[in-house]
């Protein structure tokens, strides 16, 4: 890993920006995040700028949210742009709750410069508790109506891939929007193309609701070996996907936190230091 970043330090502390945008161009987001603290606050800030948008996007997701909200105070717009344009939804909400509490006027000028249906989107995902499923699911999964054919969800898919947050799993929603059932990418590619989808989802579905705990949807998601849960409303209604990823988070936190409790300490707060 160091010997791999080795390049990348080097060229930092020569400032060499071409070496750099080729490097970063490279460079795993995470095997950043791996060296981010040991990062220089200089370099750290470098690497943001420099960084194709999109690994930008992911080192930036995973910060500690008031590295988030110094990042979107400092970064130049453009960049702040277009990391607010890459991230998921619920990251997004996690960053804009962040700035938020640091800085109201800030936090107003980006929430008044989203489109206004992810602005809407936002809205909404902060109202949920953000140790609760509605605090950590996305909107942005791929639903289908039951009578659909195969070959219709698939050309459908076509067009909804490109902003889902996954393909594998394709629910399956009523007229009201009601969770029916789910299907996987495999279950759709194996099926004949003229299959309804009715004849080949699961009709049970394992899913949470906006309140469920976090700790419960890592537990099912545990249990059943999901990598996507899909979370519902009080009327049944689908409004989001939790992804594995954003369960694996939760369980560090709650690790810490036991770790903690056991050593008798208190839990410090985040500390980013410059
Ligand atoms: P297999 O395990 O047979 O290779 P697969 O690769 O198509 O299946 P998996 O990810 O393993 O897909 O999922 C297996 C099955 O689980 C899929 O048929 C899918 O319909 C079902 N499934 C996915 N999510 C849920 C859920 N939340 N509730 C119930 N069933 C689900
Ligand atoms: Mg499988």
């Amino acid at each position: 890993m160091e010997t791999t970043l080795s390049p990348l330090r080097q060229a930092l502390q020569e400032g060499d920006t071409l070496k750099l945008k080729r490097l970063l161009e490279e460079t795993h987001p995470q095997d950043l995040l791996a060296v981010w603290d040991d990062l220089e606050g200089e370099h750290r800030y470098v690497v943001l700028t420099l960084l194709p948008k999109d690994r930008a996007a992911e080192v930036f997701a995973n910060l500690p949210a008031e590295a988030q909200a110094e990042y979107l105070k400092t970064l130049p717009p453009w960049r702040v742009r277009e990391l607010l344009e890459e991230l998921s939804l619920d990251d997004l909400a996690d960053a804009l709750q962040a700035v938020e509490e640091e800085d109201p006027a800030l936090f107003r000028r980006l929430k008044e410069a989203l489109d206004p249906e992810t602005r809407a989107e936002v809205e909404e995902l902060t109202r949920y508790e953000e140790d609760e499923a509605g605090g950590l699911m996305t909107p942005e999964y791929v639903a289908v109506r039951e009578g659909m054919t195969v070959e219709e969800v698939i050309r459908f898919l076509r067009r909804a891939a490109p902003d889902a947050e996954t393909i594998y799993y394709i629910y399956v929603v009523d007229e009201a929007g009601r969770l029916k059932g789910v299907l996987s990418l495999r279950d759709l590619i194996v099926a004949d193309p003229k299959t309804k989808v009715a004849e080949i989802m699961n009709p049970k579905v394992v899913f949470a609701r906006t309140d469920t705990d976090q700790e419960e949807v890592a537990r099912l998601m545990a249990d059943y070996d999901f990598t996507v849960l899909p979370v519902v409303d009080e009327d049944g209604v689908l409004v989001g996907i939790v992804t594995v990823d954003d369960v694996l988070d939760v369980l560090e936190e709650e690790a810490t936190e036991d770790i903690h409790r056991m050593a008798a300490v208190d839990v410090p707060d985040l500390v980013y230091s410059q």
